[in-house]
């Protein structure tokens, strides 16, 4: 598929080009669904790290259309990984639902990079979604004995039944989404921050990815008003309400 012009910016920025081949697909909750993938030589080329994503080129109306995903359980001896893809009206969306073994798609590795909890940190805070959740898991693998919470939003009530591999020092908790998304989201994880002692912006780490706009008001709160320094708090938007 041509990339178009996007796909000259990413050449220009080193952005490295693959084919993937699926190998299965999976309903594994009711609006979640997960696509084995042959890695086309990605992870010989780029080592996993946590957290770590690529850019999916989708057609969409003959266009191409390039959507982040984040590698699951990525096997570099094996040369597979999975995608998990949270389900809505949307063209990425749409094709995992119709993967078939054979399939091919294109992916492009530039941009991404390791995520982790500073040396020494306190406690880590995970904020995100159903499209974070892949995300969100390789962050707990990554820190499997480190004080961890996460909040979770849930867009359909099945969403709570969804993996999410929490250990021990690992606390949970999942927000159903109540009005625009995000939005409850947002309140709950303001008031969990607001007692004093709930969080340390010295020695705590933020990782906030969901919805655009709250993940930007989550991130500017953490940074304006709770004087969180700028190494100390990660917040990219996974995706944009319309
Ligand atoms: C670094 C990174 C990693 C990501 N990893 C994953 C991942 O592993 N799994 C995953 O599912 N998503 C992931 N995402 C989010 C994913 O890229 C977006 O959800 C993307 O917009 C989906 O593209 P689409 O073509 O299906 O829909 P689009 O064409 O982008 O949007 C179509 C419609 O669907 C809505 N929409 C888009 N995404 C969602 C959503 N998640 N929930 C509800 N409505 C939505 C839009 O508001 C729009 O109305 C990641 C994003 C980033 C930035």
């Amino acid at each position: 598929m041509q990339h178009g012009w996007e796909g000259v910016v990413l050449r220009a920025l080193r952005g490295k080009d693959f084919v993937l081949t699926v190998r299965g697909s999976e309903r594994v909750g009711e609006q979640y669904q997960r696509v084995r993938v042959e890695d086309g030589g990605l992870l010989a080329a780029c080592p996993p790290h946590p957290a770590m994503w690529v850019r999916l080129w989708f057609e969409h109306d003959g266009r191409p259309h390039q959507r982040a995903y984040t590698l699951v359980d990525p096997d570099p001896a094996g040369g597979t990984f999975d995608l998990e893809f949270a389900l809505h009206d949307g063209p990425a969306a749409h094709w995992s639902l119709a993967a078939r073994p054979g399939a091919t798609i294109d992916a492009t590795v530039q941009g991404t990079r390791a995520e982790s909890a500073p040396p020494g940190t306190r406690v880590a805070h995970l904020v995100g979604d159903t499209a974070s959740l892949p995300a969100v898991n390789s962050l707990l693998d990554a820190h499997p004995a480190a004080p961890v919470r996460v909040w979770l939003e849930a867009g359909h009530p099945s969403d709570r039944d969804l993996p999410v591999r929490a250990r021990d020092r690992h606390e949970v908790v999942w927000v159903d989404r109540a009005g625009p998304p995000g939005e409850a989201l947002r309140a709950a994880v303001l008031a969990a921050w607001t007692p004093p002692g709930a969080l340390d912006p010295e020695r705590d780490w933020f990782w906030v990815a969901c919805e655009a706009a709250t993940t930007r008001a989550l991130v500017r709160h953490l940074r304006r008003d709770l004087g969180v320094g700028k190494a100390r708090v990660s917040g990219v938007g996974y995706w944009s309400a319309t």
